[in-house]
């Protein structure tokens, strides 16, 4: 990951901040932390346009406790002052993490939950209780809202964070009428790793003259990423697959393809042949794919094949091995995939499984990123007995 050559005490971070940092992996300020902490902290309203693993989040997060510390904002109780949403249940449990991480090391308690569909409300409009950081994904929040669990008019500071991938889930509308229920004043910073029409127009709608931050962009962060893809035929796709595991000793590989059903597949195809797999896509339970994922993390699982659902919030370190079974439609899901590999300064490979059809979409994606990727043949390689 790249660092900035400032320290995080440069920043206006407050000690009680400072030392809640120590025994974190965070010694210097990335990029994007090293100008959005200042702007939050003077309450300016933020527009952060970066990705998953540029330290976003800590971006956020730290000055936002140290706002939420020091203003002593007055709690009514289940009228939350800072509130997070974000698109998926992985990266509300990703952005929980960061906050406890810190509130870990604070001598104050912040009381933080994350809320998402999935799983039963009850507990959920029971633990609103007294809550401080709500992270949620849209349509869980005007559930609790329905049932007068939680309160939005007290936000002090509200962060939509991936916004574009918020709008290209279909969340417009809750959003709009999340937004409706807020106050008027409010410090509002919004993170979204692309830039689109779409985007641009939540950012009209929600943003007051933003500080925008955009660090590198798109293409160059994809360049930290070594990128190969291969011709091969549709007949021998799933053989190529478990000839690339294998022959390059993949212990831990994602696995992505277009579809649930195409993922249970591969996921199937691979365990027959003795490469412990599982799939995990919107049709599984909430808890399979927590399950999933925390195995697949901890090492206990070779591979995991995903859908894009779990392409942004899937955050592993060093890990070194994407495969794009299939091809996502969009480019921006294609950056997103491969963004899962290297990251926090490693780096990682990802591979592209191209047939034929799929060559003239894969050189719109290309074209899009603004890099060329060699398409290797594989014709000569012998697939019998993989
Ligand atoms: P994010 O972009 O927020 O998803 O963060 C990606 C990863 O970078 C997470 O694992 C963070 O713990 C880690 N991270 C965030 N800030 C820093 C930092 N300043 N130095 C090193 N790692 C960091």
């Amino acid at each position: 990951m790249e660092t900035s050559s400032q320290n995080f005490d440069t920043l206006g971070l407050s000690p009680l901040l400072l030392a809640a940092m120590t025994g974190l992996k965070y010694s210097r300020p990335t990029p994007i932390q090293e100008r959005t902490i200042p702007a939050i902290l003077f309450g300016k309203d933020v527009l952060g346009i970066a990705q998953t693993g540029s330290g976003k989040t800590a971006a956020y997060v730290l000055p936002i406790l140290q706002r939420l510390l020091e203003e002593q904002w007055p709690m009514k109780d289940r009228h939350v002052p800072v509130l997070v949403l974000v698109p998926t249940r992985e990266l509300a449990v990703q952005v929980e993490t960061v906050f406890q991480e810190l509130i870990n090391g604070l001598p104050e308690k912040v009381k933080v939950t994350a809320v998402f569909g999935g799983v039963s409300i009850n507990p959920q409009m029971i633990g609103m209780q007294g809550v401080q950081v709500l992270i949620a994904t849209p349509g869980r929040l005007l559930d609790l809202i329905g049932s007068r669990s939680v309160h939005l008019s007290a936000v002090k500071v509200l962060v939509l964070d991936e916004a574009d991938r918020m709008l290209d889930l279909g969340f417009q509308e809750e959003v709009d009428r999340l937004l409706a229920l807020l106050p008027k004043k409010r410090q509002n910073l919004l993170f979204s790793a692309t830039l689109n029409q779409a985007v641009d127009g939540i950012t009209q709608l929600v943003l007051h003259k933003p500080e925008v931050i955009q660090v590198g962009d798109t293409p160059q962060k994809v360049t930290l990423i070594e990128q190969r893809a291969y011709r091969v035929s549709q007949e021998r796709k799933g053989p190529f697959l478990r000839y690339l595991i294998q022959s390059m000793e993949m212990q831990q590989v994602l696995i992505f393809t277009a579809s649930s059903h195409s993922a249970d597949h591969v996921a199937d195809k691979l365990n027959k042949n003795g490469i412990d797999a599982l799939a995990t896509h919107g049709k599984k339970s909430n808890h399979a794919r927590q399950q999933a994922l925390a195995d697949f993390k901890a090492g206990k699982l070779r591979a995991l094949v995903a859908t894009d659902l779990l392409s942004r919030g899937i955050d592993i370190e060093h890990l070194p091995f994407v495969i794009n079974y299939e091809l996502p439609r969009s480019p921006k899901d294609y950056v997103h995939r491969i963004g899962r590999t290297g990251r926090a300064q490693r780096s990682g490979v990802a591979f592209s499984i191209i047939t034929p059809e799929d060559q003239p979409h894969f050189k719109v994606i290309q074209k899009k990123m603004k890099q060329w990727v060699t398409l290797e043949g594989t014709d000569d390689i012998d697939l019998k007995g993989v």
